[in-house]
């Protein structure tokens, strides 16, 4: 049964893109909401249903090795969901190997090209080796500061011009190309971050969730620990 006025967040193909704990992210967005005395429904779609529907607020698509991509491109092109949830304004967070699938191609380790869902203008080519350890940006330009989280990836991704990328690249490799990471397109937000991404960066998590409820969110009391573990990460990343 599902609850009318919960905000819905798609938990997308966690068999095929859930690398790294990232459906640790559906569980922080839903939290974080019902912090804030919103209702929240987690709306998990494995590849053996028929469609994705389009019928969620927030869709999050996790990494995922080469094979588990392209299955997870050949299950979203079907029925075309995702595309109708952005069209309506739907937010969508790809990590990894999620962001490739959300791009408009990929190049996958045996040298084969694969079309992406085209849902945000980056592109991805294999690199002269795998990129693998902390991953700290800074992204400025979505006021978004510090973002910090754990990299494991061969793609190298370019930015096309109708996008721009989430970050800049403190240390660590990001997209590899210059010295950006991830990309955003209106509500579309890529990013190599795993950690899960969104328990390692809350900034990122309530930007996402003020988009989806269409308003501010109310400040949660601080959380010192936290502070103090993410200053320390940081440190560590350089
Ligand atoms: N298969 C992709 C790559 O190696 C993504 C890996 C991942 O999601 N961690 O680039």
């Amino acid at each position: 049964m599902t609850d009318d006025s919960a905000i819905r967040i798609a938990l997308v193909v966690p068999d095929l893109l859930g690398t790294y704990g990232d459906r640790g992210n559906a569980l922080v967005l839903a939290q974080r909401l019902r912090w804030r005395g919103y209702r929240a429904e987690i709306v998990t779609v494995l590849s053996s249903a028929e469609t994705l529907p389009d019928s969620c607020d927030i869709y999050l698509l996790g990494g995922g090795e080469d094979v588990a991509q392209q299955a997870a491109v050949n299950f979203l092109a079907r029925g075309d969901g995702l595309r109708r949830a952005v069209n309506a304004g739907a937010v969508v967070l790809g990590v990894c190997g999620g962001l490739q699938v959300l791009g408009t191609s990929f190049t996958t380790g045996d040298g084969a090209t694969h079309h992406g869902l085209g849902l945000i203008d980056i592109s991805t080519e294999p690199g002269p080796n795998r990129a693998i350890g902390e991953l700290s940006t800074r992204s400025e330009e979505h006021g978004l500061g510090l973002l910090t989280g754990f990299e494991n990836h061969l793609g190298r991704s370019t930015v096309g011009p109708a996008a721009r990328p989430l970050g800049r690249v403190l240390h660590g490799i990001g997209n590899g190309s210059e010295d950006t990471e991830g990309a955003v397109s209106g509500r579309v937000v890529c990013t190599y971050l795993h950690g899960p991404a969104l328990a390692r960066n809350p900034a990122l998590a309530d930007t996402m969730l003020s988009w989806a409820v269409g308003e501010p969110l109310s400040e949660l009391a601080p959380f010192p620990e936290l502070t103090e573990l993410r200053t320390e990460r940081a440190r560590a990343a350089g």
